[in-house]
């Protein structure tokens, strides 16, 4: 919507009005009864203890199970034991299904996709979305409309754990393009009556803009603030070099989530901010999700989506999830590349009573932002990427300062790609201050584990820094 013309071109006002009719869409898509049906079934799944949860979980497993052999690729697979015999041997029969990982599901496409449910039942209607890819490999997913229900649901409860009841205001600071990145002159953010709900750019934010940020948000005086980690350390830490502290009452708490969170840049935001910060990890693939409760443990929400562990050398663990709920695309044993640290089994349990279990932390995609000639950073590029079809793999890399290059596969033979499309998404986020060079590549270098890094931003870094990872 942000790229569009109409919105481009609209008073600052009426793009508020178009936000806020957008959220009232989207609710009457996402908020309706089986949102609330979803809610009422997850406040008792939270409360249940280890064995009803194990019992709920395998019937949820059965059913994307049969699902999964309703798809072209499912039907070649052994048909789902009943959920008693499941229970019995669990391991032996789950070990049946095969992990597939991105390339794997990228591959298969619509051969993961059930035949469409009766259209005129409105929870069989489907959403197709495609990933960036964060990692750099784009994947087309598909979603029923009970699905995307269950989804939110799942995020107000989430919410809620934040601290957020329904009908408080929220303050928005993520990727979301509310004013063009071109224009440096505010106001950085857009109303939501629907929503209640501010939402800011998260490309403006810099030393220059930091005093209008601070005000606009104290003055909206939210009770939650969702935001990308970088971004609320960045108002965290020039509030504290400047001896302040953010002083909105409302405040409850703040949730994270979409970059890895860093204990430093952690405590530097709570302690300014004087509430918890409360990170969700999850993909858009939907297969798991990570988060943490009211007494700060990072819980597997373990009604959410089936996590597995795959073990490797270095001690982490990869997480393979198996998503609930979506009859469209059953994804089961997801295997989503994202690394994982665990608890020692001995670990106290959580004060707040849940059967989930806990992790230390969660590594996964750490993305490096790109720097821009004023001195601001950008992060969360691959937005950029969303929309373009064909795409089998990009990489942003930045070498110095002055220009950023943008990297592209395409599959063998592949002659029509529309370059210039990409060039104007990027230059929607990046400005017209920076040079930009796109380059058709045959592939992309992989780091030493072996990752497709989204970004690589090597100003201001030692030679030989692109790590690892
Ligand atoms: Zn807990």
């Amino acid at each position: 919507m942000y790229a569009s013309a109409p919105y481009r071109h609209a008073p600052a006002a009426l793009q508020s009005a178009l936000i806020g009719l957008r959220g009232a869409m989207r609710q009457a898509m996402r908020e309706g009864d089986l949102c609330r049906r979803h809610a009422e079934e997850l406040a008792r799944t939270e409360r249940f203890g280890q064995e009803a949860l194990a019992n709920w979980q395998r019937e949820q497993l059965h059913r994307s199970w049969l699902a999964l052999r309703r798809t072209p690729f499912g039907a070649g697979l052994p048909a789902p034991p009943s959920p008693r015999a499941l229970a019995k041997d669990w391991a032996a029969a789950w070990q049946a299904l095969p992990i597939l990982d991105r390339p794997q599901v990228a591959k298969l496409g619509t051969a993961l996709c059930t035949p469409a449910g009766p259209w005129w039942q409105s929870a069989n209607w489907r959403f197709g979305s495609q990933t960036s890819g964060s990692s750099g490999a784009p994947l087309r997913l598909v979603g029923t409309r009970d699905s995307v229900s269950r989804e939110q649901a799942l995020v107000r409860r989430q919410m809620q754990w934040a601290g957020w009841r329904p009908s408080d205001r929220r303050a928005w600071l993520r990727g979301d393009l509310v004013h063009p990145v071109d224009r440096l002159d505010g106001p950085f953010w857009r109303d939501s009556a629907s929503e209640r709900m501010r939402y800011f750019s998260s490309y403006h934010l810099s030393d220059a803009t930091l005093e209008a940020y601070v005000r606009a948000l104290q003055d909206w005086d939210p009770v939650l603030i969702q935001a990308y980690p970088s971004s609320l350390a960045l108002l965290a830490q020039a509030l504290r070099a400047r001896g302040r502290s953010y002083e909105g009452r409302g405040l409850r708490g703040l949730m994270t989530s979409s970059e890895t969170l860093g204990e430093g840049e952690r405590a530097v935001i709570e302690q300014v901010f004087g509430v918890r910060v409360s990170d969700w990890y999850g993909q858009t693939e939907r297969v798991a999700a990570i988060g943490q409760c009211e007494h700060g443990s990072l819980h597997v929400i373990e009604d959410y989506g089936f996590v597995e562990w795959l073990p490797r050398e270095d001690g982490l663990f990869e997480l393979v999830g198996s998503a609930f709920g979506n009859e469209a695309m059953p994804l089961l044993r997801y295997a989503t590349g994202d690394l994982v640290e665990l608890l020692p089994e001995e670990a106290p349990p959580c004060p707040c009573g849940r059967a989930f279990r806990r992790v230390r932390r969660v590594l996964g995609r750490q993305d490096d932002v790109v720097h821009l000639p004023d001195g601001r950073r950008i992060g969360r590029l691959d937005g950029i990427f969303k929309d373009l079809q064909g795409l089998l793999e990009w990489q942003i890399r930045q070498e110095r300062v002055e220009e950023i290059e943008i990297l592209y596969v395409l599959p063998d033979g592949a002659a029509d790609f529309d370059e210039a499309r990409m060039e104007r998404a990027a230059r929607e986020r990046l400005g017209a201050g920076i040079g930009l060079r796109i380059r058709r590549v045959p592939r992309i270098q992989r780091t030493r584990a072996g990752k497709l890094r989204g970004v690589v931003c090597l100003v201001g870094k030692a030679a030989g820094a692109e790590g690892a990872r």
